[in-house]
């Protein structure tokens, strides 16, 4: 059986979850139930980023303390996985005690690779960065996110010498040995590491005190880098366990807003480590609300909570996998899900099984499977591309295609002129393409289709509620 690893970007834990991270979680998902149905053994990691100043502040705001404020954080975010029908085989926290040892573990392998120097720069400590001169000026010395004045400070951190590693990343890129998707983002990537410096990968205890110790060295904490990505290795047991069953992952998901920390920075701490590369790193689009980014500020931001319960699982999938595309900017609006729900969902599909289990049970016929389901060629060179929701544009035409061959046969004619046998041979055939279709959508939609394969096993029954009841249940 082969093995497949998949991984999701672990979200920092300051909010709540929000329609960036339900893509990366559906998405992820859509594949690890595919590699399941083509017969892979798959682990499916999941997690939260837990340290780092912002949580430090945001639990000291609330005066309650850290540990207790990122456990309620968590646990929102095991909810929210839980509430998608996500089937990730693991959930990783960084606060995880194996998981500080492991990065530890970690730092210290990498430590060829890891020097100490003082940097002085401009400093904005809202944003935890430091900013170039350029950016200082034009901001007239003011950060415009935190309406503070950047200060001047002078810093002996760690870095990670990237440029110990550009060659390599960059052949590894050039030559898809670690595929970049959409392809469109490789040329991005490979400039942005063509000018990238090494990497500060601490702080001083003086500015950050929540986050994991650098060994050796009580003055220092680890900055995000090495703690957070370090995840999606010390999950699998590394360095205590050989990992090599699991590791390359298959795919790991991530938004485009961070994928340069996961083409460049992962990439060298892997090789530093000695370990081969991911063999794809698939960074989907934002989803824009009416055009636009969402934002606090213009108060134009979509709970994904409330799109859960506007229609349920199956609809907030269907939306996100089949409207939104897999790799670009794509809008949300109401009124777009609303008709996506009522036209396709309730109509195409809910509307096709309730007719077919109808006449079936009308005419007391019995389905059994003869076969077994398989995907179409089509289906998996779509699939095998991470092109999910061409695959399911796919599909959906084969559910469309069934109701026009409904009107076609008219099986309720042959009911009529007592045609018995054709009735049954006409009715099973039917069936047949709807579970054979059914089987291509359960990777994006688990739910609805267990509960059709359901109906269409045995004696047939419509289901006594509609699949896609029309009213609003809001
Ligand atoms: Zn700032």
């Amino acid at each position: 059986m082969a093995k497949t690893y998949i991984t999701t970007a672990i979200p920092y834990v300051n909010g709540a979850p929000h329609i960036g991270h339900a893509m990366d979680y559906c998405l992820a998902d859509t594949f690890a139930r595919y590699a399941r149905l083509r017969g892979d053994e798959v682990r499916f990691q999941a997690g939260v980023d837990e340290h780092g100043n912002k949580i430090f502040q945001k639990a000291s705001s609330l005066r309650i303390p850290v540990q207790e404020y990122v456990n309620k954080n968590a646990q929102s975010f095991k909810d929210f996985i839980s509430d998608l029908n996500v089937s990730n085989t693991d959930f990783i926290r960084t606060t995880d005690v194996e998981h500080v040892r492991r990065c530890q573990e970690i730092w210290t392998r990498l430590r060829n690779h890891i020097y100490k120097a003082k940097y002085e720069g401009w400093y904005c400590s809202g944003c935890e960065r430091f900013v170039t001169q350029k950016e200082h000026d034009e901001n007239h010395g003011i950060c415009p996110d935190h309406a503070k004045a950047y200060e001047k400070l002078s810093e002996e951190n760690y870095y990670l010498r990237i440029s110990d590693f550009k060659e390599q990343i960059k052949k590894a890129i050039e030559t898809n040995e670690m595929r970049i998707l959409p392809e469109f983002r490789k040329n991005e990537v490979l400039a942005l590491l063509d000018e990238s410096p090494d990497v500060s990968v601490s702080r001083s205890t003086v500015q950050l005190t929540w986050g994991v110790s650098v060994p050796d060295d009580d003055t220092q904490v680890m900055y995000v880098w090495i703690d957070a990505l370090s995840n999606y290795i010390t999950v699998l047991g590394y360095p205590d366990q050989d990992i090599s069953a699991w590791w390359p992952a298959a795919a790991q998901f991530v938004g485009k807003d961070i994928l340069r920390f996961h083409a460049i920075i992962w990439p060298a701490m892997l090789l530093g480590l000695g370990l081969p590369l991911p063999k794809v790193i698939l960074s989907h689009g934002f989803v824009l609300a009416n055009g636009q980014k969402m934002s606090k500020t213009i108060g134009n931001v979509v709970d994904p909570m409330d799109v859960l319960q506007r229609h349920g699982i199956d609809a907030f999938r269907y939306y996100f996998l089949r409207h939104v595309d897999t790799f670009l900017d794509s809008d949300f609006t109401w009124d777009k899900f609303e008709e996506s729900y009522n036209n396709e969902l309730a109509n195409d599909l809910g509307n096709l099984v309730q007719r077919l289990a109808a006449i079936m049970a009308k005419n007391n016929l019995e389905y059994s499977a003869e076969q077994e389901y398989c995907f179409s060629g089509e289906y998996i060179k779509l699939m095998d591309d991470f092109e999910f929701a061409r695959a399911f544009d796919l599909v959906w035409e084969k559910v469309r295609a069934i109701n026009r061959q409904i009107d076609e046969k008219k099986p309720w004619e042959l009911a009529k002129a007592g045609k018995n046998s054709e009735l049954a041979e006409c009715l099973k055939g039917l069936v047949a393409r709807l579970l054979t279709v059914n089987y291509e959508l359960s990777p994006f939609l688990p739910n609805v289709t267990g509960k059709i394969s359901e109906i269409f096993t045995g004696n047939v029954r419509p289901p006594e509620t509609p699949l896609f009841p029309k009213e609003q249940k809001k």
